[in-house]
């Protein structure tokens, strides 16, 4: 691990600061990504700012109905929150798929959102890796790419972002609060992470001095009809193969809304807007979800050892919505 400074801000205005002064800081929240990353030599900065005392530790009702959960919020007390888990079991349930019960206690939702991948080559140092090291290559296309990315991908990186809780918040359709030494912004969840192109080094459209405040929560919960599906190699304390979040509006058996996203297979969660409009207005039974299903896959390209993951995917989509139109 290479040396460091550190310190602890006391308000929100000193972390901006303190970010913007020095382009080798990062931020410091649970520390569960970040702290493994600097022993690995992956990541190095020179100075930590640490945030955990800045106080974006509640979770409130937003003016629209909605909720608004602090970027400090660890992932177990957002996960057992009462009004988590009632209006939103479908975020509820992803947190609790992923990690274990004590990376949850430590892990924040805003690191949550910017972990990196596990992409094997990532974190070997021995190794080219275009999201490590821009321009020196990528080891994973032409070699274990057992995990990677099947859509979304590009010539220069094809690894998945990790996250359980990100691709419910897709499918909620969640909003990212940002703070920069200009004031604030808010990015729609689906702007929020990025695909490869030639810039895989590039995780999320966040600048390296914004911080996240807070997982802005609309309104519509999918309460009733909603499923999160993991698929891994472990029963826990896995990451996703494939990973499925559902929330259906229903009447009777005909769908009225239907949200779909995807984790294990891009750089991002994933989204289809045509399969979703293809589940909207028809009956629940298995033809409406294979359309999907196949909608979403057909974009789909296999590396190898993750061509699996095509297959897959198409069946844990028509047993994700299946489940969730029960
Ligand atoms: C063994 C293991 C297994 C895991 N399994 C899973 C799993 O199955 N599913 C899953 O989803 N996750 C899993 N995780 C990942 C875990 O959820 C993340 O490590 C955690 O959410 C990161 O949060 P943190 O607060 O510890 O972030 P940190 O490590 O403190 O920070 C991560 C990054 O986010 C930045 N950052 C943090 N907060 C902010 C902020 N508010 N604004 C701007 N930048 C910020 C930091 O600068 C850093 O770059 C696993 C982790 C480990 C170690
Ligand atoms: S898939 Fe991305 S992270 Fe993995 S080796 Fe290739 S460039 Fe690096």
């Amino acid at each position: 691990m290479n040396p460091f400074t550190y310190s602890r801000a006391g308000d929100l205005d000193e972390a901006v600061r303190e970010i913007s002064d020095n382009d080798r800081a990062k931020f410091i929240a649970g520390g569960t990504n970040l702290v493994d990353l600097m022993k690995a030599n992956v990541m190095h900065p020179t100075h930590l700012v640490d945030i955990t005392r800045l106080g974006l530790s509640a979770i409130e009702e937003t003016e629209e109905g909605g909720l608004r959960l602090g970027s400090l919020v660890t992932n177990a007390e957002t996960a057992y929150h009462p009004q988590v888990a009632e209006r939103y079991p479908l975020l509820a349930n992803a947190i609790l798929a992923g990690a274990s019960p004590q990376l949850r206690n430590m892990a924040t939702n805003g690191g949550n959102l910017l972990q990196r991948t596990r992409c094997y080559y990532f974190y070997d140092t021995a190794t080219p890796c275009n999201k490590r090291e821009p321009g020196s290559g990528c080891s994973a296309l032409n070699g274990h790419n057992r995990i990677h990315a099947i859509l979304g991908t590009s010539e220069h990186c094809i690894a998945t972002h990790p996250s359980d809780m990100c691709v419910a918040l897709a499918a909620l359709e969640a909003v990212v609060r940002v703070t920069n030494r200009y004031g604030e912004r808010a990015i729609p969840f689906a702007d929020f992470h990025r695909l490869p192109g030639d810039t895989p080094h590039i995780d999320a459209n966040l600048e390296p001095d914004e911080i996240i405040t807070a997982v802005e929560l609309p309104p519509r919960g999918f309460s009733q009809h909603f499923k999160y599906l993991k698929i891994r190699d472990r029963a826990s304390y896995a990451f996703a193969l494939v990973s499925v979040a559902v929330g259906l509006e229903m009447e009777g058996d005909t769908i009225r809304e239907a949200r779909l996203a995807l984790g294990g297979v891009a750089h991002k969660p994933w989204r289809n807007l045509e399969a979703e409009a293809l589940l909207v207005g028809n009956p629940a039974n298995r033809e409406t979800f294979k359309r999907a299903a196949d909608r979403i896959v057909a974009d789909a390209r296999g590396y190898g050892s993750n061509s699996f993951k095509i297959e897959l995917a198409r069946r844990a989509v028509v047993r994700a919505l299946n489940e969730a139109a029960k």
